[in-house]
């Protein structure tokens, strides 16, 4: 099993220098690769592949007098550029991704740096060739064999490692048999972050809201400032701060909310297809992007796999708001904005949300069983 643990680290003077010599390097094999592919294809029709031709360009211009500097580099960093341009152009050729052409790195934007020939780690170290050891906060022992680092550096100045271990214990067997009362089904949603079909409604909690105010105060303040003035570069700063605190209390709040429901829960049910068609309006997804249903998605399903878990993504449309969780009859209409609605059926009064969440927990107790699982009823 691959475990992956990120830690600060505190290069002094002197590797701080190395580091952004490091990520520039990288950083230029990926901005003229991109260029050389971009020129060719243009001029000439001709597609070049990066993993490939790119690459090859690496040795050349390492000799070469105008490039020889990028000997100082790791060169496994710099091999890895070529295969994050690879995989940059394959989303963009993904209909599925719908991913953008490729964009240059700014030297202004996070950095980073993929080692993973060489590297070792220490109590509150760690190593990548061609530098002497750089202090790191490690909190917790790590056992297995540390197979890369990826070194970062952040747009307000602070450096990490992501050390990815190899463990010999293998991942749980995934439960064979499940009880109804341990699958919850999760509706995502607008008005909430989620509600379970517990009838739980999470909330994002008030101290990322309040980080999200205080960016959109610094970006305005920012918008006002005049362009290539030392003050506007002082407010980017703030910006990239006050962003920073946004980004990491989101995590943190979604690594606890994750960990917490795959804890309290055998199966988990989400509705994916509904997340995408919201991404789709573009007034719905600035909202979507603060919800960030996709980031606590991805650490459930890490999660709910660590523990033998499930989560199942249900990509199909169903109509599960117009849906009575009780009799099953169909509404025709479902306005977006009908919070409570009584079944004209079964006259069950419903809580759109709740509703909603317990379908989705019912087809995932469908899928579950199609795959075979045992489900037992309460
Ligand atoms: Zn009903």
């Amino acid at each position: 099993m691959l475990k992956a643990v990120k830690v600060r680290i505190y290069p002094t003077a002197e590797q701080a220098d190395w580091l952004n010599r490091q990520f520039g390097s990288v950083r230029f094999v990926y901005n003229a690769g991109l260029r050389i592919m971009s020129h060719r294809y243009k001029r000439h029709g001709q597609s070049l592949n990066a993993r490939h031709d790119i690459k090859k360009l690496l040795p050349v211009a390492k000799k070469s007098r105008k490039y020889g500097w990028l000997t100082e580099s790791d060169s496994i960093a710099l091999q890895q550029a070529c295969l994050h341009l690879d995989q940059a152009f394959q989303r963009f050729f993904d209909p599925k991704q719908k991913a953008g052409y490729p964009r240059f790195k700014s030297k202004r934007g996070r950095q980073s740096s993929y080692h993973c020939v060489g590297v070792n780690s220490g109590d509150n170290w760690i190593r990548v060739p061609k530098i002497k050891a750089i202090k790191a906060r490690i909190h917790r022992p790590m056992d297995g064999k540390l197979k890369s680092i990826t070194l970062s550096r952040t747009v307000t100045g602070k450096h990490y490692a992501a050390l990815l271990f190899e463990t010999e214990q293998a991942a749980p067997a995934p439960l064979k048999a499940v009880d109804a009362a341990g699958v919850v089904g999760l509706d995502m949603g607008l008005s909430h972050l989620a509600i379970d079909s517990n009838g739980h409604k999470i909330a994002n909690p008030r101290f990322l809201k309040q980080a999200q105010r205080n960016l959109k105060r610094k970006q305005q303040a920012l918008s006002r400032k005049q362009k290539g003035s030392a003050n506007r570069a002082k407010a980017r700063l703030l910006v990239a701060r006050a962003h920073e605190r946004v980004v990491n209390a989101r995590k943190d709040f979604q690594h606890k909310l994750s960990r917490q429901i795959v804890d309290d829960n055998q199966a988990v049910i989400v509705e994916t297809l509904k997340v995408k068609n919201m991404m789709k309006n573009a007034r719905l997804a600035r909202h979507i992007g603060d919800a960030s249903w996709h980031a606590l998605i991805e650490k459930l399903a890490y999660k709910a796999e660590e523990k033998g878990k499930h989560l199942v993504k249900l990509d199909q449309w169903f109509p599960g708001s117009k849906t009575c969780h009780v009799c099953q009859h169909k509404s025709d209409t479902m306005l977006l904005n009908i919070r409570s609605w009584a079944c004209p059926a079964c006259h069950t009064r419903h809580d759109r949300d709740i509703n909603a969440a317990l379908n989705i927990k019912h087809q995932g107790i469908v899928q579950l069983k199609t795959a075979g699982l045992s489900v037992s009823a309460h």
